[in-house]
């Protein structure tokens, strides 16, 4: 579904992506762990198209992402791709519900009642039913979240990355966002996940890439990767975070 093979990218003279490869199969959930600026973000970015890559080769499902140019061709991208973020950017002046169907009646032209049926059943999906007809302001971190994560589904990707969506939130709403992914990635939801939950990686994902400094030092189910890191920036790391 999702491939890398050696994505270079800089920033000005600094290369950010020193040669990233990776490969992501249909329903398969991939966590990217790492120090801050190891590269994680712009990895995702060069996946969904919101930054060229300089070298190398990206593919997600049928489009070649590397050789996208043209600004239409990336939208359709980003569709298909639908990226969450530490920052849930939900519109503040429309209810949970709205936020949640503006993209598939404005962007896909869908019928606004079939749009509104799938959007119940996604805010249900999040368990959120009760609060369709509330505003972002009227709900919590985590209950945000959860409908930026139902607004991303609503335009039905064939896969989503998550970066970091738990980092900003209270500790006790963090869960119910786990939760909910959980749930996603056990119906084969395709995924990236960027995320600091070393447990939540350890028992959601099939594997996890380890980063530092642009490269993917080390790549393997959680289990092998937590419990008998072979390299030794990843057991530095580990043993800081764990
Ligand atoms: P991470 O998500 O692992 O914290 P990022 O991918 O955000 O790391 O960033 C990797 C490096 O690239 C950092 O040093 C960051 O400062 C730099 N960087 C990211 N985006 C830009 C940008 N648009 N312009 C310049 N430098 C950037
Ligand atoms: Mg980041």
């Amino acid at each position: 579904m999702i491939e890398l093979d050696n994505v270079r990218k800089s920033f000005g003279d600094v290369p950010v992506l020193k040669g990233i490869s990776m490969f992501v199969q249909k329903g398969e959930a991939v966590c990217i762990i790492g120090p801050s600026g190891s590269g994680k973000s712009t990895i995702l970015r060069c996946i969904n198209g919101l930054i060229p890559v300089d070298e190398g080769f990206v593919r997600v499902g049928a489009h070649r992402v590397h050789e996208m140019r043209s600004e239409k061709q990336m939208r359709v991208l980003r569709h298909q791709v639908a990226m969450v973020f530490q920052q849930y950017n939900l519109f503040p002046h429309r209810t949970a519900l709205e936020n949640i169907m503006m993209a598939p009646i404005q962007v896909l032209g869908h019928d606004r009642a079939e749009v509104e049926e799938r959007a119940r059943k996604l805010l249900k999906k999040v368990r959120l039913s009760e609060k369709a007809d509330s505003y972002p302001g009227q709900l919590s971190g985590g209950q945000q979240q959860r409908v930026a994560i139902a607004r991303a589904l609503a335009m039905q990707p064939e896969a989503i990355l998550f970066d970091e969506v738990t980092a900003a939130l209270d500790p006790e709403t963090v869960k119910d966002v786990l939760f909910a992914i959980r749930e996603l990635v056990e119906e084969g939801l395709t995924c990236i996940l960027v995320t600091h939950e070393m447990k939540f990686a350890r028992e959601v994902s099939q594997r996890v890439c380890f980063t530092d400094r642009g490269l993917i030092v080390e790549s393997a189910p959680p289990a092998e990767l937590f419990d008998n890191p072979r390299d030794p920036r990843t057991r530095e790391f580990l043993g800081q975070v764990l």
